[in-house]
């Protein structure tokens, strides 16, 4: 019997665990225990995801947020190191670039205890953003390197990873794998949906954290909003700094955020999305809609290289321009992500 736990906390990892945690469960040679962390904003929010997926009930519950990267990263190290103490696990397997997932892997590698990373070998190449500190930490200290894409595993390569003792899989992508299943059971969000609409998210620091770069933004949407509705369902840390400021906002249907299944409905009947989400810029793609990112870089390049998706940065013009002019290219019926086979080959090889 392997004895598997799985260390969660932040929304995309509740959506990547659905997939992983349903296709782990057929294999009765493996036990998953899964650990909260809370890292989540929203514990009611948290709870939604897990009742909508039907994902299994954490083991454990840490209940650790609301604290700066330090505190947050540390108060995690130590209380994961004491459940892995407890329950002495073959591996643990980490998602993303949280500090849930560093915290997870580091507690479990100074113990000893093998590590999986999925979503290894991403990289924005912007140091700057802690997603891509953790990502690269936990990349280093893995034993298994999980890769959603050929890019991914070209990144390793490039950072030397030929020399260091650790299995790379190319597994796919396991949004995929929950975009598919879910898409057939999208629920209509409680507002009234406009035939036409863009769908739209902001929350990474480097946008939030940035009065020029909201601005910019914001006024970028409220001005195209004026044609064609725009809904935005806010993530807390932008609203609250919209709330504060004197942004422009009046044309924008904002909404709180959504469960899984809400966004699945609105992916299915959007016209394109706007996002500086690394999730969403995927979805788009799955759900067969034009993206533009509000970043000015981003791990899914092979989006970019196909056209299916464009780096619009905060520049005002730009997205603006992208907006009316740019001619997506509209022939999703590629392979880039291995379309829904990432949960199998993950378990097979775990
Ligand atoms: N999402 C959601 N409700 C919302 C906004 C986003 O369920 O109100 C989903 C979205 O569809 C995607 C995931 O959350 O699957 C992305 O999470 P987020 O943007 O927080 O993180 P990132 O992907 O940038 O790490």
């Amino acid at each position: 019997m392997i004895k598997i736990i799985t260390i969660i906390g932040a929304r995309p990892q509740f959506i990547k665990a659905s997939a992983l945690s349903r296709e782990i469960a057929k294999h009765n040679s493996i036990t998953e225990i899964i650990v909260h962390t809370g890292q989540h904003f929203d514990a009611n929010m948290s709870d939604i995801f897990f009742e909508q997926m039907e994902i299994p009930k954490p083991h454990y519950n840490l209940d650790i947020n609301g604290l700066g990267h330090g505190a947050m990263t540390g108060q995690m190290l130590q209380k994961i190191e004491e459940v892995l103490i407890k329950e002495k696990p073959d591996w643990v397997l980490v998602y993303g670039d949280t500090n849930s997932t560093i915290a997870g892997a580091l507690a479990a590698k100074k113990l000893h205890i093998k590590v999986a990373h999925v979503e290894a070998g991403l990289r924005s190449f912007n140091m700057d953003m802690p997603e891509e500190v953790n990502r690269i930490l936990t990349d280093r200290i893995s034993d298994v390197l999980f890769c959603p894409t050929d890019t991914a595993i070209t990144n390793l390569k490039k950072e030397g990873y030929d020399n260091i003792d650790t299995r790379i899989v190319k597994s796919g992508d396991i949004m995929q794998d929950a975009a598919i299943f879910y898409s057939k059971k999208e629920q209509k969000p409680n507002i009234e949906i406009p035939k036409e609409f863009i769908l739209a998210t902001i929350h990474r620091a480097e946008n939030t954290d940035d009065p020029k770069r909201l601005g910019d933004i914001l006024d970028a949407l409220n001005g195209i909003a004026k044609q064609t509705p725009i809904i935005l369902p806010l993530h807390p840390r932008t609203a609250k700094i919209i709330k504060n400021t004197e942004f422009n906002t009046q044309n924008l249907t904002i909404i709180e955020p959504v469960g899984y299944l809400e966004m699945v409905y609105m992916l299915n009947k959007c016209k394109l999305v706007m996002t500086d989400s690394g999730g969403l810029q995927k979805e788009a793609f799955f759900f067969a809609k034009p993206c533009m990112t509000m970043r000015d870089e981003t791990e899914w390049i092979e989006l970019i290289e196909n056209n299916f998706n464009v780096l619009v940065g905060a520049n005002k013009s730009k997205i603006i321009n992208t907006y009316y002019n740019h001619n997506f290219n509209n022939e999703y019926n590629v392979d880039l992500y291995g379309n829904g086979i990432a949960a199998k080959n993950i378990a097979n090889n775990l």
